[in-house]
């Protein structure tokens, strides 16, 4: 069945608290299930209101118990089934799920409860380890899974138009240290890594960029892959990819995660594209905002009130 079309699906600009909402829509039954929905909706992952009812028990060849978990998550392919306290439900919905894991071993289904729904998120690289960052977040622009995916057709696609060679990606600091470590982990062929870091660039426009840290191998008659978490006006890569030249490698191309296209000011070809993104501040998957948010699993545009 396809998931309801109501205004939920709109992806939600709301912070994740915890707190109970007024009314609930259809299709929903509960505060926790609608709530369970918009949480799912913040971090854009999708899903589907109890599009599968299960047969538990048959009597003279009819049904006369079955079970419809409250969600199924096609991305993770799993159904969840929320509980409240009540006791005496409780042990109601333990007895339905017994008999659903012992009838259909196939399925992946969960019971949670409400105070468990950010620490699943996270267990499965959805949301933040702390759910104290999600109120300076915006919204998510891009998931976990996307990211996953995405980066995986990247390495794909580098191993087929690196086949034969051996490229040595170059990686600037300290924005891309997440791109960088699982783009690597697709790459199959050999493929040596090195890391440059280099001061802010100014802005003004005429300021060269400062190698803080050179690389450390030779790059001289080697296939360069400069990898890059974004590129906003183009202006700092610019000034990289000049200085890699004086060392005269063989051919220098660029990947970068996030590709912020309006903003562009310096025309540097682009080989190699995860996400084009609007003009937006966005942070998380290595991307800070005075250091913070780093370790978020998921790219998501920061409060905007929050920036300078
Ligand atoms: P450019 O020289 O292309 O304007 O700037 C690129 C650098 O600016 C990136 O490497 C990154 O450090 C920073 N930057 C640009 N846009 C963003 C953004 O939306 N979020 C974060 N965290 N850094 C950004």
């Amino acid at each position: 069945m396809a998931p309801p079309t109501s205004p939920l699906r709109r992806r939600a600009r709301i912070p994740v608290t915890g707190a109970p909402t007024e009314d609930v829509p259809a299709p929903f039954a509960h505060n926790a299930e609608y709530e369970f929905a918009r949480i799912l909706d913040f971090y854009g992952i999708d899903w589907q209101y109890e599009p599968r009812t299960f047969p538990l028990r048959w009597a003279r060849g009819h049904v006369s118990e079955a079970f419809s978990p409250d969600f199924y998550l096609p991305d993770l392919n799993l159904y969840v089934e929320l509980t409240t306290l009540k006791p005496g439900l409780t042990a109601e919905k333990n007895r339905k799920m017994r008999l659903l894991k012992e009838l259909y071993p196939e399925v992946n289904v969960i019971m949670l409860k409400k105070q468990d729904y950010l620490r699943l998120l996270a267990k499965y690289g959805y949301g933040p380890l702390s759910p104290g960052q999600v109120p300076d977040i915006d919204r998510v622009l891009i998931t976990a899974h996307k990211l996953q995916q995405r980066v995986a057709e990247l390495g794909a696609q580098i191993s087929r138009d690196y086949a034969g060679k051996e490229p040595v990606l170059v990686g600037v600091l300290r924005g891309v240290i997440c791109f960088i470590a699982d783009l690597v982990r697709h790459v199959s062929v050999p493929t040596a890594v090195d890391l440059m870091a280099i001061s802010s660039y100014d802005g003004n426009g005429s300021a060269a960029v400062r190698i803080l840290k050179d690389l450390d191998e030779n790059i001289k008659g080697r296939d360069v892959i400069l990898v890059e978490d974004i590129v906003d006006t183009g202006m700092t890569l610019n000034h990289i990819i000049e200085y890699l030249n004086t060392k005269r490698p063989a051919s220098i191309v660029v990947c970068t995660l996030l590709d912020k296209r309006a903003r562009r000011i310096a025309n540097v070809p682009l080989e190699y594209v995860g996400f084009e993104i609007p003009d937006e501040f966005v942070v998380g998957y290595g991307l800070d905002f005075q250091q913070r948010f780093r370790n978020l699993p998921f790219v998501a545009v920061l409060k905007h009130e929050l920036l300078p």
